[in-house]
């Protein structure tokens, strides 16, 4: 009897560990974070004029730029942001999205999602380059977007590709975990647009990184919790920004504002990846 219990149990044993490898067969995607240059520098601005609603800031000059990111997760792409317009003016990137994609041997075609923190101009100039792309931007945003109106302050024209049906758009009400594994997730974070959006990717190497989009544009009004005048909703802004930070600390996350160049050197300089 103790024979057959012991046979029993071997075979069951057999089937467990037969089972857990195939568990294991499928290899974790990799996953790379790039630094895109999307436009060029202006002049260091006074932030005092515009980017507080609190007399902050006064007279202090930051340098602020323009950045975009390359998400590979596996053999799919995501664009973060696709910055200023190429074009004449003294902001325009000097190498458009779609040339330093070229330099990292990919196509427009290759770029799975679009998705977009906000549809400010210097966050969108680039985006009717990726018309195959599907369009991930906060639904807050997109209802203003496709507004009869508009409101003034974006520029509809841009995603004309998805708003005529031409291109595949997924208005987000909230968070979305864009692959599913819990390693690129747009999160909700409202207040400087009504469907502003953040970035979170979790990377092997280098850790959890959180990317701001415009919910600060420079670390004094990150860490002052500053808000700028041009913000849609001030309340709304706050509570972004102290979810943003819980979320910073739980995960001990590397977080990079997207228009202060003093981020920049977190990452390694185009065209390597952080992994
Ligand atoms: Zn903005």
């Amino acid at each position: 009897m103790r024979r057959v219990l012991a046979s029993v149990a071997f075979v069951a044993c057999a089937i467990v560990f037969a089972q857990s490898p195939a568990r294991d067969q499928t290899p974790a995607p990799t996953i790379t974070l790039t630094r895109l240059d999307c436009g060029t520098w202006a002049a260091p601005t006074d932030v005092g004029q515009r980017f507080s609603d609190t007399y902050a800031y006064n007279g202090l000059m930051v340098q602020l730029v323009f950045t975009c990111y390359l998400i590979r997760h596996g053999d799919d792409y995501l664009l973060w942001d696709t910055g200023n317009p190429v074009g004449t003016a003294a902001t325009s990137p000097k190498t458009s999205l779609v040339d330093l994609l070229a330099q990292l041997k990919l196509t427009p075609a290759q770029i799975k999602y679009v998705a977009i923190s906000h549809y400010h101009g210097d966050h969108i100039g680039q985006v009717s380059s990726f018309p195959q792309s599907t369009l991930l931007i906060g639904k807050g945003d997109w209802d203003v977007i496709t507004a009869p109106n508009g409101n003034g302050v974006t520029n509809p024209a841009a995603f004309a590709n998805w708003i005529s049906g031409g291109g595949k758009v997924e208005p987000l009400p909230g968070d979305r975990d864009v692959f599913g594994d819990g390693t690129v997730v747009m999160l909700n974070m409202p207040g400087h647009t009504p469907g502003h959006h953040s970035l979170l990717v979790k990377l092997k190497e280098m850790g959890n990184v959180l990317i701001t989009g415009d919910l600060a544009h420079f670390h004094e009004n990150y860490d002052t919790n500053g808000v700028p005048t041009f913000n849609t909703d001030r309340a709304a802004s706050l509570a972004s920004l102290d979810r943003f930070k819980k979320m910073a600390a739980n995960l001990h996350a590397t977080v990079l504002i997207q228009h202060d160049a003093r981020d920049i050197g977190k990452l390694p300089a185009f065209p390597a990846a952080a992994k």
